[in-house]
């Protein structure tokens, strides 16, 4: 390898991700690092360290200056700039050029060729890769694209040409709506790219997303590394991936690899980069976009390939051959990665932010709770303690679970998803393991749309019984037995008195609560139920795992704990629940929301529709809010007349604020 030292122009899991290898093949990092990274695992990994800037992204991880000036200062012979941020920044692959820096990924010509989707569907149509049918041309007048939205019919989608990330998208089901969801994509569009050209696609239906990954090198060679389906998304992102695709047969697999080849070699690619195709019911796949980087759910296609993606980007870069030819290429096993996002599915998966105060999963530096091998990989950028701020993704990690086939895969993504804690912040755990269990998944029977579909389905709370109530209370007999046992004093009181009717509720998400009452020793005891008495007997086996006797029927089970929540695992289920004191006070209620709506999401007002005195209707919009990477419009609840506007456009709000005072109409 002829590269001695790299800098990183990113941050999180991705930064600790190309630092591993890195360290493996003996090449120095030097990590960038905003001021609300001080304290960061990717600045805690890397040899050298570069501060770049405010936590803004803008006036740091986004800034081309600062990240070339760390890299001159620092010595470094290339930079990798990872995914998102200036990832698919031509202007910075060409600055990096000019600086004699080797930029880690393709020429500034290929992803100028690919940056636009318009330019890109153009030119994939002309090396004969399938496009999905639309309109993708410079007239942009509303007469122009109405005409054309009649021309495709509907549904259909409004795209960004300039966009990523799943902003400036619409879908568009009628005439009628054609307008509004037009200016809603390009007022989106204007503020994330600075563009609002739009291009418009017919809605494929029930469609599928499988991409392929491709690598080039600057000999002329360039191969796929087989396919990724990530059908599974909301708001058009990406939440699981997984490979092989269950809905691909062999001779489609095999044509649209060769498709993404012919896409790739028609730009001359060089580097790592995804061709995604949309694909219908009937397995036509047409080209959607190119990202012309390394992809955030790269993991799953070097645990069935074996090969790491990072060093395959390094070597390239520096000008060495692909280390293998297409046919060297192979898939073993199947592996699925799910991303575990502070996000809440109930309210729209609103990003959440907030300070992890656990996060705990049995994956690389796991210590085995029962001997478990490590059962998934885990990247992440984060641990116990740290941060999700409004600042940059609310991604907390990416699982991957492998397994020879598809079923086993499944299996421990289950498990390792019921071993998964994250205490302090609202995530999607819940979610993840809803699909890890749902029937639907297991067969492979899903479409972009399964996840706002089957929400209900998924989002089922495993009940809360006997078992894992009696394991709960059994650790927290244990608990209380073990701070008595430190004063002799209170060891008595605690003997006569406290098991003797000891009181406790337990409560799980969907707010379902079971009234317990204990009696007995720490060991053998009665726990009532609300109302029925059930025998239980209790042995530690180790520390959070519990055999148990209920009733005369044994079993296994593991309890975590963090304060008074509590997640019970029995096979692969994990029930979770808080187990109070049910004489505690209840916490008051928020103040009224339909009169004095709040903000759903810490961000910054864009756009402020109304003024003091408007009258307004149900459901009106009242303020456009943008917070992390996605755009919320806060709507009236009631009729009334605006009596003040507490924000203007521009301010930085916290979630929960109070946005605007409404006094309603009697
Ligand atoms: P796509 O959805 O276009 O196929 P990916 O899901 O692979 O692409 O990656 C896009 C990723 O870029 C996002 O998921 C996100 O993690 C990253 N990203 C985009 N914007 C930012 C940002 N402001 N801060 C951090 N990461 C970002
Ligand atoms: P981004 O750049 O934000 O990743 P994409 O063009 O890749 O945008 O589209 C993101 C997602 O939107 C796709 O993964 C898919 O779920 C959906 N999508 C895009 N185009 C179509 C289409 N023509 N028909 C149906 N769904 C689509
Ligand atoms: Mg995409």
């Amino acid at each position: 390898m002829k590269l001695h030292k790299i800098l990183i122009a990113n941050r999180g899991e991705i930064a600790c991700r190309i630092m591993h290898t890195c360290k493996r093949l003996g090449i120095a990092t030097v990590a960038v690092y905003s001021d609300a990274d001080r304290h960061a695992l990717h600045v805690q990994m890397a040899d050298e360290t570069a501060h770049i800037g405010p936590a803004q992204a803008g006036e740091s991880y986004l800034s081309v200056e600062r990240v070339l000036a760390a890299a001159k200062q620092a010595g470094a012979e290339a930079i990798h700039p990872g995914y998102g941020f200036l990832s698919e920044n031509s202007e910075f692959a060409r600055r990096c050029e000019q600086a004699g820096i080797v930029f880690i990924g393709p020429s500034p010509e290929s992803m100028e060729a690919m940056a636009s989707k318009s330019a890109a569907k153009a030119l994939m149509e002309k090396a004969g890769v399938p496009v999905v049918p639309g309109y993708h041309g410079d007239n942009q007048s509303l007469r122009k694209l109405e005409a054309e939205a009649k021309r495709i019919g509907f549904p259909l989608m409004i795209k960004a040409t300039a966009g990523g990330g799943g902003k400036g998208m619409r879908v568009v089901h009628s005439a009628g709506e054609f307008k509004d969801a037009l200016d809603g994509a390009k007022r989106e569009a204007k503020g994330a790219f600075d563009d609002d050209t739009v291009l418009l696609e017919k809605y494929i239906r029930q469609p599928r997303h499988i991409e392929f990954q491709v690598f080039g090198d600057s000999h002329g060679n360039v191969v796929h590394l087989f396919e990724r389906e990530c059908t599974l998304q909301r708001r058009f992102q990406k939440v699981i991936e997984e490979t092989p695709s269950p809905f691909l047969d062999d001779a489609t697999r095999r044509k649209m690899g060769e498709a993404a080849v012919a896409a790739a070699k028609a730009v001359n690619y060089v580097n790592a980069g995804t061709i995604e195709f949309i694909v219908g019911a009937d397995k036509s796949f047409h080209f959607m976009e190119m990202n012309t980087r390394l992809q955030v759910e790269h993991p799953i296609t070097e645990e069935t390939t074996g090969l790491d993606l990072v060093e395959w980007q390094l070597c390239v870069a520096a000008g060495e051959k692909l280390p293998l030819t297409q046919n060297e290429i192979k898939q073993h096993g199947h592996a699925i990665e799910v991303r575990l996002y502070a996000e809440n599915a109930d309210k729209g998966f609103l990003p959440v932010t907030g300070r992890i105060e656990a996060f705990e999963t049995p994956g690389d530096d796991f210590v085995p709770r029962q001997g478990l091998p490590k059962i998934m990989r885990v990247d992440t950028g984060v641990r116990s303690g740290d941060e999700i701020s409004i600042f940059y993704d609310p991604m907390i990690a990416k699982i991957t679970a492998r397994g020879k086939d598809r079923a086993e895969a499944i299996r421990k993504l289950r498990n390792g998803l019921a071993r998964t804690v994250v205490a302090g912040l609202v995530t999607n755990l819940p979610l993840l393991r809803g699909i890890a269990r749902h029937a639907d998944f297991a067969a492979g029977r899903f479409d972009t749309g399964f996840i706002d579909r089957e929400l209900k389905t998924i989002l089922t709370h495993p009940p809360l019984i006997p078992q894992a109530l009696a394991a709960a209370v059994a650790q927290e007999l244990a608990i209380l037995e073990a701070k008595a046992a430190g004063s002799p004093w209170k060891a008595d009181g605690w003997r006569s008195a406290g098991i003797n009717g000891l009181r406790l509720a337990a409560r799980n998400g969907e707010g379902n609560e079971q009234l317990l009452r204990v009696s007995g020793d720490p060991r053998t005891f009665v726990l009532n139920v609300d109302g029925k008495d059930h025998e239980v007997r209790a042995r530690v086996m180790h520390p959070g795992c519990w055999y148990l006797n209920v009733n005369g029927e044994s079993c296994t089970v593991e309890v975590l704990r963090h304060g008074d929540l509590m997640q019970v695992i029995i096979g692969d289920e994990a029930v979770s629940f808080r187990l109070t004191n049910p004489f505690a006070p209840k916490p008051r209620r928020a103040a009224d929301a339909a009169t004095h709506p709040l903000s759903p999401m810490p961000g910054r007002v864009v756009m402020v529709h109304v003024k003091p005195g408007d009258t307004v209707q149900p459901g009106q919009a009242l303020m456009v809010l943008e917070g992390m990477k996605m755009e919320y419009t806060v709507k009236a609840a009631v009729a009334g007349v605006v009596e003040k506007v507490l924000h203007a456009e521009n301010d930085m709000v916290d979630a929960d604020t109070p946005l605007v005072d409404i006094k309603p109409r009697e």
